[in-house]
């Protein structure tokens, strides 16, 4: 997933606040020239350099929101999320037009399968604007069930998808330990037929997804894309060391 691609340098060219949590960041780029059209939903690595760690980069993936390719211009929607120390989140904050960042990527992005009767997507802050840019690319024919958590109720952004499929959306209790977007999804009555379930959120949270789609629903895995974001406590170093072990040592 996260392969090495060339790097290229990102100016901000504009910022807005969709909601207290969510920032909206533009930026333009010559060197987005080489990419194409249907970017929009991939990921790219922001490369943030840590003088204090000997020049080390560190890595912090996110989902390109929307592509322009006529203008070479992409949109990338950053959570501002309650913890202390993200890196990525405290330049996002504080970023304003004329700033610049490297990335590398695109990453590749997962394949919905088209021979299933409908799709469930199910995620949190950090995934919604990968669901969000897969519902404005599927076709409008498709039929399914979109769960997604918040923090607060203007959290809920304006998603374009087509006609039949339901919204969801499971507002986080703040001092709660409590899985509300599990139990959610749980109490939901299935469409009829084989289902693509797409998954991103927290790490412990994608590991009682993944059991139970695949343990208990018995979805075949190449009928699933289960993937955690990032993980509570953990910063993008300790989880990807995390999720790589988790990975090899998960069998379906
Ligand atoms: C393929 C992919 C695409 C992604 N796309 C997006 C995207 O479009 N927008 C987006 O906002 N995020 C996205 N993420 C998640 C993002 O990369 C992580 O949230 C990242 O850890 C944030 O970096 P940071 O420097 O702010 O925090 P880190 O330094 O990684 O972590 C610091 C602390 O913040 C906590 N933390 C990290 N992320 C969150 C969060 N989302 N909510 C609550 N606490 C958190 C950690 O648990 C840790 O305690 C994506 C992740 C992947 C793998």
């Amino acid at each position: 997933m996260f392969e090495i691609k060339r790097e290229r340098k990102l100016k901000v060219t504009k910022t807005e606040m969709l909601s207290s949590h969510f920032k909206r960041i533009t930026f333009f780029s010559r060197d987005f020239f080489d990419f194409s059209e249907n970017e929009k939903g991939a990921y790219l690595k922001l490369l943030f350099l840590k003088k204090e760690i000997g020049d080390k980069k560190l890595v912090r993936p996110y989902t390109i929101r929307n592509f322009r390719k006529k203008k070479l211009e992409i949109d990338i929607d950053f959570v501002i999320h309650q913890s202390s120390n993200g890196i990525a989140t405290e330049w996002a904050l504080k970023a304003s037009p004329g700033d610049e960042i490297m990335v590398s990527g695109p990453g590749a992005k997962p394949d919905l399968k088209d021979d299933v009767d409908w799709i469930f997507f199910i995620g949190d802050m950090s995934s919604l604007p990968a669901i969000s840019s897969n519902l404005e690319e599927i076709d409008t024919n498709k039929t399914g069930i979109i769960v997604i958590e918040i923090m607060s109720n203007e959290d809920k952004l304006k998603i374009r998808k087509p006609r039949n499929f339901q919204l969801h959306w499971v507002i986080k209790k703040k001092s709660s330990n409590h899985n509300e977007l599990y139990d959610k999804v749980l109490s939901l009555k299935w469409l009829s037929g084989n289902p693509f379930v797409w998954v991103a959120c927290e790490f412990d949270k994608m590991k009682k997804f993944r059991y139970y789609f695949h343990k208990e629903k018995k979805i075949k895995k190449e009928f699933t894309y289960i993937s955690s974001y990032w993980k509570e406590g953990s910063n993008q170093e300790q989880h990807k060391k995390i999720k790589k072990i988790d990975n090899q040592q998960y069998t379906n």
